[in-house]
């Protein structure tokens, strides 16, 4: 039946075509490759809905017709029915292949929905019990696959650490304690967390022409295996939640403000909402499927986003005199809290190492969560959430410090070294208004 519908979309092309008999073929092309194309985005679109019936995380926003989404639950189709109508639309796709000359929207969007499709189906197959390695999965899943790092790579930043934060106990506890004198008081969060999305909102704002009635909100939860997360409603709203199970530290406001909000995961669905969809008409835009490459986009991006709008320099200039006097802390140990930070930022991909060994069934849980107190200077209760993260998420953990590196080369090469400010924002907007997967920022 669907392939019936494909079948229509380019009788009508065909029958332009006669209408218009003196356009030339190239526009004719560009016409059937667009109809084709649309039809076989929504194809798309009603898979990544069959299979959130069986993957409760997998349909993370949705703002496309609501039928679709009834449709979907009422027919709850079977995983091999889901994998066979991906496989041939998968072919279908790759008959409607947009010449080199097209426009590179085009050209990405096809490479988009084509890389999505492969994903999806991958994903079927590890519900359906396939037995993929962490880098399998990863490149299955989010079209890359992390770097691996040696112990002795993280040992050489713990040496650094041992120097800057001496004292009784493991570097683990002196961390943990030197950390503690940066809790944001649970009666500030709010406060705090409002300071921040400001700062985030104006920087990007000065750069990014977002829709007047662009917003969102906050809510704050518990019991969650993540720190923050950005429930996309559509119209350009999202809903950003925060958990509140473990302590927040200063620094961590202007960076989910940032990654949840401006210029991060909002920006970047309202860009998509705004360029994508509403401008474009193309559909597959209106749904965002959580096990995909897109994940790695959207997670690097939003993590890059943080010091786009925030350069070091200025991020130390926004804590001292916004963020730590709005949490009740002192302004004058920003600096040196900065620095420890910045070597613990190296210890980030120990965590990859953690979950590809523990995924990989190498270690167990207990010994996952002892190589990230070790390695990523994790408290207990951090290393527990961790594991509870990885369990939910697996491979998933590779596309915020990947994505972010990736993010950050491509922009920063595509910008000329990231000096020119306007420039760099430019190149970074224009990442989030279009369809570019990872395996396109390497090329
Ligand atoms: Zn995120």
């Amino acid at each position: 039946m669907k392939g019936l519908l494909v079948a229509a979309c380019l009788a009508v092309v065909a029958s332009a075509h006669a209408a218009l008999g003196h356009q030339d073929h190239d526009e004719f092309a560009t016409k059937i490759t667009k109809v084709t194309m649309n039809a076989l985005a929504e194809r798309y679109v009603k898979l990544v809905l069959a299979l959130g019936q069986h993957d409760a995380d997998y349909v993370d926003a949705y703002y496309g017709p609501q039928e679709w989404r009834k449709q979907a639950e009422t027919d709850k189709r079977t995983l091999a029915d889901i994998d066979r109508d991906a496989a041939s639309t998968m072919t279908a796709l790759a008959a409607a292949r947009p010449d080199a000359s097209a426009e590179e929207a085009v050209r990405l969007r096809h490479e988009y929905l084509t890389k999505q499709l492969g994903a999806l189906r991958a994903r079927v197959s590890i519900i359906q019990g396939r037995k993929l390695t962490f880098d399998e999965e990863s490149r299955a899943l989010y079209d890359a696959v992390a770097p691996i790092h040696t112990e002795s790579e993280f040992d050489a930043t713990l040496k650094e650490l041992e120097t800057k934060l001496p004292g009784q106990g493991t570097l683990t506890e002196r961390f943990d304690t030197f950390r503690s004198q940066f809790i944001i008081p649970k009666d500030r969060l709010d406060a705090t967390f409002k300071a921040a999305i400001d700062g985030c909102r104006s920087r990007t704002r000065e750069h990014i022409l977002l829709p007047p009635e662009e917003s969102f909100t906050v809510e704050y939860v518990t019991n969650k295996s993540w720190s923050g997360y950005n429930w996309y409603q559509g119209y350009y709203r999202s809903i950003i939640q925060v958990n509140t199970d473990l302590p927040i530290y200063a620094d961590r406001a202007i960076d989910l403000a940032c990654h949840e909000g401006y210029p991060g995961h909002h920006v970047y669905n309202v860009l998509l909402e705004k360029i994508l969809v509403r401008d474009r008409g193309w559909v597959e835009f209106s749904v965002y499927p959580l096990h995909s490459p897109q994940s790695l986009i959207a997670e690097g991006s939003a993590n890059y986003g943080i010091d786009v709008a925030f350069p070091k320099p200025e991020r130390l200039q926004f804590e001292r005199s916004v963020i730590f006097p709005t949490a009740g802390l002192d302004a004058g140990a920003v600096e040196n809290y900065y620095a420890v930070l910045s070597l613990t930022d190296r210890l980030s991909y120990s965590g990859n190492e953690a979950a590809r060994r523990y995924l990989n069934g190498q270690i167990d849980a207990a010994a996952a969560a002892r190589w990230l107190e070790r390695y990523g200077l994790y408290s207990p209760q951090r290393a527990q959430q961790r594991v509870r993260f990885i369990d939910q998420y697996r491979s998933y953990v590779i596309n915020y410090n990947l994505g972010k590196d990736m993010v950050a080369r491509y922009v920063e090469s595509q910008s000329g070294g990231g000096t020119d400010v306007a420039r760099r924002w430019s190149v970074f907007t224009q990442l989030l208004s279009s369809p570019r997967l990872p395996s396109g920022l390497m090329r």
